[in-house]
């Protein structure tokens, strides 16, 4: 049995969590999930963790009976060149780190568990996984989708949670939930930031500290494009360039793209734009960092 369990009680009738249960396996996952009662919600995340998943298991926590985390890194959600086997892994200190928030269940399965031999299923998502990440990263929405898929069926949570920090990823998940009619109402978290507004992430380690220094620009971008928005400006073009021109400050930064698109579909905006996300990738060497904000419509505009 690859349950293992922490202080005992009954998990029936319990509602306050009692210990973190770990599960390497689908069966035990799912195992776990029938013999609790009330309402489960689901953390998925690829470990390395940090305040930014913390936020998602509190909100989690504060919505439902239960919580579980996953930690999984996809592979197939990685191209070949990037960065799988340095991702940054250290499962002891997530554990620790999930007992601590309040976890029930930890699902850390073994890739050929998730991908065992003869795998040939992918779910392929259109509309909003094709400008911007799923344009230059080929195959990462399908890896995305197709792995949170198997985490939702595996362990049937009420409700799913997902950073707002991966915007592109939440809108193709949210597309999929809807699109196949899953029975899982997927809930989107605010970015949790650095004192200097560095997104958190746990590709951060990889930043030296000459670039680590030069990372905030990423925020300060956006900060430009929110009060640029506050003020009334509306030019979806006036908005980018006002995004470049921040980043074109800083000479460490190599600018992936700049983009102003719409929330839900990922289609670039044009002209005049009544809501929009402004989406940012950029470079620091090798390492590539994400970041965004929502230009949220205006309630008198
Ligand atoms: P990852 O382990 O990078 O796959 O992330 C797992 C989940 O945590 C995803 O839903 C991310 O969007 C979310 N997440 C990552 N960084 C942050 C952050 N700084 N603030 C809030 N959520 C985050």
């Amino acid at each position: 049995m690859a349950i293992g369990s922490g202080a005992g009680g009954d998990a029936a009738q319990r509602h306050e969590p009692v210990g973190l249960r770990i599960a390497t396996t689908i069966a035990d996952a799912r195992a776990w999930r029938l013999g609790v009662s009330g309402s489960v919600g689901l953390v998925p995340t690829m470990g390395a963790l940090h305040a930014g998943h913390l936020s998602l298991v509190e909100r989690g926590r504060s919505e439902n009976d239960h919580v579980a985390a996953s930690v999984f890194v996809n592979p197939t959600q990685f191209a070949p060149h990037e960065d799988l086997s340095r991702y940054p892994r250290d499962l002891d200190r997530d554990r620790a780190l999930l007992a601590d928030a309040g976890v029930d269940l930890l699902f850390a399965p073994p890739p050929d568990e998730m991908y065992p031999a003869g795998f040939s299923t992918a779910v392929e998502i259109a509309g909003p996984a094709l400008g911007l990440e799923g344009e230059r990263r080929p195959g990462h929405f399908r890896g995305v989708a197709t792995v949170v898929l198997k985490l939702l069926n595996g362990i049937g949570p009420d409700r799913a949670y997902f950073g707002q920090k991966d915007a592109q990823q939440l809108a193709v998940v949210r597309r999929m939930a809807r699109d196949l009619d899953l029975p899982v109402a997927i809930v989107g978290c605010a970015t949790v930031r650095e004192p200097d507004g560095l997104a958190l992430s746990s590709r951060n380690v990889y930043l030296g500290p000459e670039d680590r220094k030069a990372a905030p620009v990423l925020y300060r971008a956006l900060t430009r494009v929110t009060s640029l928005w506050a003020a009334g400006e509306r030019g979806a073009a006036t908005l980018r360039r006002a995004m470049e021109e921040v980043l074109a400050i800083e000479p460490r930064a190599r600018v992936d793209y700049a983009a102003l698109v719409d929330p839900e579909t990922f289609e670039a905006k044009d002209g005049r734009c009544e809501q929009a996300l402004a989406a940012l990738a950029v470079f620091f060497g090798s390492t590539r960092l994400i970041d965004n904000v929502v230009l949220p419509p205006a309630l008198a505009d």
